[in-house]
């Protein structure tokens, strides 16, 4: 049998075997001991069933006897690889060709054998990234497709059809997918596509679709353009997203949002409006007020004078807080963006304190602050909230010492304003920033409790925050934020 097999047979990159009509091994070529694992003089004259495993042998016993009556060319393993069996014990995918041939001898059969261990690994692992992808897509809402707009096919992933209930017998074409664009739509979307092809350049866009199921779904496409060699638009690919639950979440997110902002702004109006009519019986009380004591002064007894002067002090506080409550529901109305230098601002709020701060005996210390980007008035109004409560909460024997601090952290400003005075306990560290909120009587520490509301209200204006660190009986350090 060496006779027939010329020299370039054993040269041959691939496994060749030739096998008689018994089955047995009349001729292997080299490369078979790479493969295999056994010398081509150890398999000449033996079965070629002992080069797969007993298993597929027994599988295929029939088909073998039936293909050796009437040997045809054939292929085995294209579809499932047939299994191969190395000298070592080792099972591999393989695929056989096989082709009969005449001689003077009778006939043969050569068999070629491909080891296709690194394809099958291969095509496994796609099968496993195609059933991921799937997996994606079907977590995500997300198909994609295909378009040949030459020949006008189209191809979709399983999730596309899914996402559009659409059966999967039909040929896809343009038309398919236009025909589930919900009927508003379909100008739109053809506007669309032809400025795709026109431009040669894909914009997402989103529009309604009516699914086989006549669910009323929105999509947004997003995709690719490919053109040929002369610039022709050839073929778009991209993706489709099921966004109807996301677009129906953000239309009531905005809704909500408008209603607070309304809510917000009557709330502001109302206020305004409340504050400013009470001023005016407010400004009649005090009016009569004055002019009791002027008029009638002489007339009262001691309890009298009492009386008129709480009266008076009353109309006062009520006074002051119905300013602050205005000027509460007015910050931030007026708001303009500028650039301000914080060491001229502290400078100057400083400077309008300077009586309190002579009759406190307190220490200033201002540290280095920086230009920033902030609603000036506003940020003005915090820091004098601030160092006017830092001088009002000292301790009654120690003269405060306020310092005032920046910090650049990351992507914003950290201010801080320290002081030496009474401090706040745990408790009331989060409570104090409410609107009304006080710690003590009138009468030990003056004031109407909205201060910090303001420093609140301007610190997140910005779109900062606002907090204390602080400890009884040692001080206070209120801390807050400015994004750069
Ligand atoms: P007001 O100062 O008019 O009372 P604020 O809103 O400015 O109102 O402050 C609320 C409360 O927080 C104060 O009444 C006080 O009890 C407490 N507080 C504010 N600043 C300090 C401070 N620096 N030290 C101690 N307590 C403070």
């Amino acid at each position: 049998m060496n006779k027939i097999a010329p020299s370039v047979v054993e040269e041959l990159p691939n496994n060749l075997l030739i096998v008689n009509t018994e089955g047995e091994i009349v001729f292997a070529n080299h490369r078979i001991e790479s493969t295999f694992g056994y010398k081509p003089s150890e398999l000449r004259g033996k079965k070629a069933s002992m080069l797969v495993p007993d298993y597929f042998t027994s599988m295929n016993a029939e088909k073998r006897v039936e293909y050796y009556k009437k040997p045809t060319p054939y292929t085995v393993g294209n579809g499932v690889p047939a299994v191969g069996l190395r000298k070592s014990g080792e099972e591999f995918p393989m695929e056989i060709g096989l082709s009969p041939f005449q001689t003077e001898q009778g006939t043969f059969v050569s068999v070629i054998i491909l080891d296709i261990t690194e394809r099958h690994k291969t095509e496994a692992e796609l099968v496993k990234k195609n059933e991921l992808l799937g997996l994606a897509e079907e977590l995500t809402q997300v198909g994609h497709w295909q378009w040949d707009t030459v020949t006008n096919e189209v191809i979709w992933s399983d999730n596309l059809y899914t996402l559009f209930h659409q059966s999967r017998e039909e040929d896809l074409t343009y038309a398919t997918y236009f025909s589930y664009v919900y009927e508003e739509d379909k100008e739109y979307v053809t506007e669309q596509v032809e400025r795709i092809i026109r431009d040669k350049k894909f914009y997402d866009f989103f529009h309604r679709i009516k699914t086989g199921q006549g669910q009323i779904k929105i999509i947004h496409l997003v995709g690719k353009v490919f053109t040929n060699a002369r610039g022709e638009v050839i073929e778009m690919i991209g993706t489709c997203q099921d966004v109807t639950k996301q677009k129906a979440d953000e239309k009531k997110l905005a809704e909500f949002n408008q209603q607070l902002l309304d809510k917000n702004k009557e709330l502001e109006n109302f206020a305004y409006v409340a504050g400013h009519d009470l001023k005016e019986p407010l400004r009649t009380m005090s009016s009569v007020c004055n002019l009791l004591q002027k008029k009638h002064g002489g007339s009262f007894n001691e309890e009298g004078e009492t009386l008129i002067d709480l009266m008076n002090s009353s109309v006062n506080r009520m006074s002051k807080l119905i300013s602050d409550l205005l000027d509460y529901s007015q910050i931030g109305i007026d708001r303009t963006l500028v650039t301000a230098d914080c060491q001229e601002l502290v400078e100057a709020v400083t400077n309008d304190l300077s009586l309190a701060i002579e009759e406190a005996q307190a220490k200033i210390i201002i540290g280095k602050l920086p230009v920033i980007q902030c609603y000036r008035t506003e940020l003005r109004l915090l820091f004098q909230n601030l160092i006017s409560n830092a001088l009002k909460f000292h301790k009654a024997d120690i003269p405060p010492t306020i310092e005032i601090s920046a910090q650049l952290v990351d992507t914003f400003w950290k201010f801080g304003v320290k002081d030496n005075g009474i401090g706040i306990d745990k408790e009331s560290k989060t409570n104090i920033f409410k609107i009304f909120h006080r710690l003590h009587s009138y009468d030990d520490y003056q004031g109407t409790g909205i201060g910090l509301a303001h420093c609140q209200k301007i610190a997140e204006l910005h779109g900062g925050t606002i907090w204390v660190e602080s400890e009884l009986e040692k001080g206070s350090t209120f801390f807050f934020t400015i994004p750069l």
